[in-house]
């Protein structure tokens, strides 16, 4: 018996709202149907970049990506204090997953820190959570999850999902955590290999419906499924990729000597460019200086670069970082315009176009500001730009790809028809299905560690997000 409140949180990694509402109305996901009607299917926005690792930053620190000092999936290390020689770059593919934790920003405070029990499955934020509470971690499981990535094996990552499933849905019913987070990939491994709505994604979505079913009838069982908070989310979206840029070899067409993954270490670089999702990029300019540098003081030696990239077909949105509090925002073929924003308001000026379609907005709230955009092609993008411009580890220019292209046209071991990391809407909406009715407005996924610090009487120090409790 276990009467005070628990929060169960189920990353369903990848997961579309639209695809997953579909398949609650055709009876596929009998547990997660129950949940919808007894609770609800909301959609909110996630994270830019929309991408696994930054953007799990929002469940477990309840603060954007930017925020955290995770910029993206893959990022260079202007500064040279956080990544260490010969390449100053990080990618959290691989080994280096494993360094996510000490990137953190120090004042970032996870749920597993603030909880008094937790436990982790699969998450790749797992400060505050001790080793023996962690569920697919050490250096046997890292192995093989990296050879099932290399292999581009959809069905052995499936299997992985079953295998952390079991041992989740038996520590949490032995255990009673007071907060359990656990990561199912195969939704997002399925959507790369074989599109969004393949049978490959609604047999993962049902080893996620097998999960919750059992979480469900365990916590009947200990007569407490009364007191537990059931939340499914995900951290990201998916579109259909038909053209891959090879984004570094463009730059390196334009003259420049680069750096990126998995070529990483070159003397004498001047650009490096850090792919991630693979629909968008940071591009760090003038590696010889440690110091982030702002537009337009960049254009002279590297406005050519910018005009350049922006004609490219593949490129939807680019950002060129203005300063600590405002960034310019131009998209192919419709002009720019200049997000600002202080403490607690936003700004959004259209000057040569619109990008965001919004027009002219003034003195929003993040509340405003989310509404201004939510209709749009892209979601949130005025919130989303402001973080992600403001963290000091994020490139010089920041691209958002157009739709079917992505930014990686080499190196990738998976044959993938579908990404995602762009700001637009395919990508940046999320699903959240709730156990019980919420009594506010689910906006962002930065609500839902918001809402589990409510829901657990936690007072963390400082969160971005708002709670729906
Ligand atoms: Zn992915």
């Amino acid at each position: 018996m276990n009467p005070s409140p628990s929060v169960i949180i189920i990353l369903a990694d990848g997961a579309r709202p639209d695809v997953l509402a579909a398949a609650l109305q055709s009876g596929e996901l009998p547990a997660l149907a129950r949940l919808r009607t007894e609770g609800g299917l909301h959609t909110i926005t996630t994270a830019f970049p929309s991408v696994t690792g930054p953007a799990y930053a929002p469940f477990l620190t309840g603060k954007h990506p930017g925020s955290v000092g995770l910029p993206g999936l893959r990022w260079y290390d202007r500064a040279r204090a956080a990544c260490g020689w010969p390449s100053y770059a990080r990618s959290y593919i691989g080994p280096q997953c494993l360094l996510l934790d000490d990137d953190l920003a120090l004042d970032a405070e996870t749920m597993f820190e603030l909880a008094a029990s937790s436990i982790g499955a699969l998450s790749v934020i797992r400060r505050g959570l001790p080793q023996s509470r962690r569920i697919g971690s050490g250096a046997a499981f890292l192995a093989r999850t990296t050879i099932t990535h290399f292999r581009g094996n959809v069905s052995g990552w499936l299997n992985i999902d079953r295998n952390i499933g079991n041992t989740f849905v038996r520590r949490v019913r032995d255990e009673h955590p007071q907060f359990a987070f656990a990561a199912f990939t195969g939704i997002d491994k399925a959507s790369h290999a074989f599109g969004h709505d393949s049978p490959m994604v609604h047999e993962a979505m049902q080893v996620v419906d097998d999960v919750c079913s059992r979480l469900r009838k365990d916590a009947e069982h200990a007569g407490s499924w009364g007191s537990t908070h059931l939340w499914v989310v995900s951290d990201h979206g998916h579109s259909r990729v038909t053209m891959h840029e090879d984004l570094a070899g463009f730059v390196a067409s334009l003259g420049f000597k680069v750096v990126a993954h998995p070529w990483i270490v070159r003397p004498g670089a001047q650009v490096a460019v850090a792919v991630s999702g693979n629909a968008m990029a940071h591009i760090y300019t003038g590696l010889e200086s440690r110091t982030r540098r702002f537009w337009p003081a960049l254009a002279e030696r590297w406005g050519d670069a910018a005009d350049a990239l922006i004609s490219r077909e593949s490129v939807d949105v680019m950002m060129l970082p203005l300063s600590e509090s405002s960034c310019e925002v131009r998209a192919r073929g419709r002009g720019h315009a200049v997000v600002s924003w202080s403490d607690s308001q936003y700004a959004y000026h259209p000057v040569s176009g619109d990008p965001f379609g919004t027009g002219e907005r003034d003195y929003m709230s993040e509340a405003d500001a989310f509404d201004a955009t939510i209709h749009s092609c892209y979601p949130d993008a005025i919130v989303q730009v402001a973080r992600l411009s403001s963290c000091a580890r994020s490139g010089d220019i920041i691209l958002s790809a157009a739709r079917e292209w992505d930014f990686r046209a080499r190196y990738e071991p998976i044959r993938h028809v579908s990404s995602h990391g762009a700001l637009h809407r395919e990508h940046m909406l999320v699903p959240l299905l709730t156990n019980k009715p919420i009594s506010g407005t689910a906006r962002r996924t930065v609500d839902v560690m918001a809402s589990a610090c409510t829901v657990l009487g936690l007072s963390p120090a400082q969160v971005e997000g708002t709670p729906f409790i």
